[in-house]
Order: structure tokens, then C-alpha cells, then sequence
């Protein structure tokens, strides 16, 4: 991904959002000097979306002041914006062949648009999926003030995918299933990549690549994150 333009990002709306001390790109700076330190951020292009993109404008300010460590941060509804080091891991891996910027991607678990926002600078469309309606209107809002154009967003059970908008270069989901649910694989273009957490406790997070012959299975490491839950929430 290292030769990608910058895509349905912008740097200078993105740049509004910054301020002084909890707010600076400075703390931005710091904390992917330690996702390199840790040895999970190795793509420049990457590092440049992560060092664009606000952080802590996806969060209540109340907690502003930590959206710079690499911790999980609650966004209400039950749910958390996930741990830095764990979007550089999925992202990485989700772009690790990717000569240009992906055509189109799904991203399951919309959750405050964090990741959202960095796939929308690395692909043509994204489609982002989220069963809480009141989470994807404010993720909406958010991707609207920073001027992202590229998102389409639907609030939808994503064990289902988006059969309408398939095949995908990429999925991601956000969520966690008992079972790689199949229909996300059928969804996959050949040669696409879908990135997900299985299980409950432990979980592991898995990439699955789809071949002519068949679908390739490779084990990340253990993560943490929310269930992937059935339908829509009322
Ligand atoms: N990437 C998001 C992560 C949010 S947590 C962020 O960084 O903010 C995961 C999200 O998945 C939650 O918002 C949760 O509501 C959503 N989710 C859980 N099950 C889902 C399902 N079946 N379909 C769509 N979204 C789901």
C-alpha cells in the first residue's frame, strides 16, 4: 500500500479537528512510534493515515485525553472503538498485497467509524455495516465533518455481508462470531481478503484469503473484542 493516494480522506478537514495538548498530533505522533516500537506498524502509507486520522475525535471528550494510548475506549451502547494496535494489525494484513487502493471494502462493526475512516483512505468504496442504528448515525455525522465521501453505511446484521455491493477485494469485521460465518467468504472476489476475531474466550483473530481452489486459513493472534450479535438492535 505504500504507493496509494490518499483516497476518500482529507487531510485538511481531518486537521480541524486538531488542537493543543490531548489534542495534538504530537500524542498522535507518540503512539505510533510505539505501535512500530511493538512491531505492528511496518507500512509508511499506513502510519501517514493513522498520523491523519483524529482519534480522539471518534470518542467522547471526556476521554480525549486517553485516545492516544493504545487501549479499547467505551462508545456507549455497550460497545468500545478498538485498540489502536489491533486496527494497524487488521489493516496491515487486510492490505498486505494490495498493489492499489482496493476497489471496494466491507467493514462489519461500524462502531464510532474510527476504522472506518482509515479504510476509506486506503479504498475506492467502503460499505460499512452496523446493527445499532443510533451508532452508525453518529459515526455518520463524524466521517461527514472530517469530508469522507466514499463511505456508504447500512445498519444490517452483518453475518449476512452485503450481497448487493459483493464481490469484495476486502472485508473486515469488527465483531467477533462463534463460526466464520460462510457467506462472508462466497462474498470475497478471488484473491480477496477478509480479516476477522472468532470465538468468544480465547479469541483469535484470522485471515482468510480466497483462491481458484479454495480458501486459505491463517491464524493473527489473540485479540479482544465485542460479540458479533444476531439481527438488528430495536
Ligand atoms: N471499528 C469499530 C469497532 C466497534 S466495536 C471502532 O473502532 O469504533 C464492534 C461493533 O460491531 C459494535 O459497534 C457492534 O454494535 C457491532 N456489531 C456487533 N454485531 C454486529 C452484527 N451482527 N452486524 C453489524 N455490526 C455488529
Amino acid at each position: 500500500m505504500e504507493n496509494f493516494t490518499q483516497n476518500g480522506l482529507n487531510p485538511a478537514a481531518c486537521a480541524e479537528q486538531d488542537g493543543v495538548g490531548v489534542h495534538s498530533p504530537r500524542r498522535r505522533q507518540r503512539l505510533l512510534q510505539l505501535l512500530k516500537t511493538a512491531g505492528v506498524l511496518h507500512s509508511a502509507r499506513l502510519e501517514q493515515v493513522l498520523a491523519t486520522v483524529p482519534r480522539h475525535f471518534f470518542v467522547d471528550p471526556a476521554l480525549a485525553q486517553r485516545a492516544y494510548e493504545d487501549c479499547a475506549l467505551p462508545i456507549g451502547f455497550g460497545q468500545t472503538i478498538s485498540h489502536p494496535s489491533t486496527v494497524a494489525r487488521m489493516t496491515e494484513w487486510l492490505y498486505a498485497d494490495a498493489q492499489q487502493p482496493m476497489q471496494n471494502v466491507l467493514e462489519i462493526g461500524t462502531g464510532s467509524g474510527y476504522q472506518t475512516a482509515i479504510l476509506s483512505a486506503l479504498s475506492q468504496s467502503v460499505f460499512s455495516v452496523e446493527r445499532i442504528a443510533e451508532l452508525s448515525r453518529q459515526a455518520q455525522e463524524r466521517l461527514a465533518q472530517l469530508k469522507v465521501e466514499n463511505v456508504t453505511f447500512y445498519t444490517a446484521d452483518g453475518h449476512w455481508g452485503l450481497p448487493a455491493e459483493a464481490p469484495f477485494d476486502g472485508i473486515l469485521s469488527a465483531a467477533s462470531p462463534e463460526t466464520v460465518p460462510p457467506e462472508l467468504l462466497m462474498q470475497l472476489r478471488i484473491g480477496g481478503r477478509l480479516v476477522i476475531p472468532i470465538g468468544s474466550s480465547p479469541q483469535q483473530l484470522f485471515g482468510f484469503i480466497r483462491h481458484e481452489q479454495g480458501i486459505e486459513q491463517v491464524a493473527l493472534g489473540n485479540v479482544s473484542f465485542v460479540p458479533m450479535r444476531k439481527g438488528v438492535a430495536s
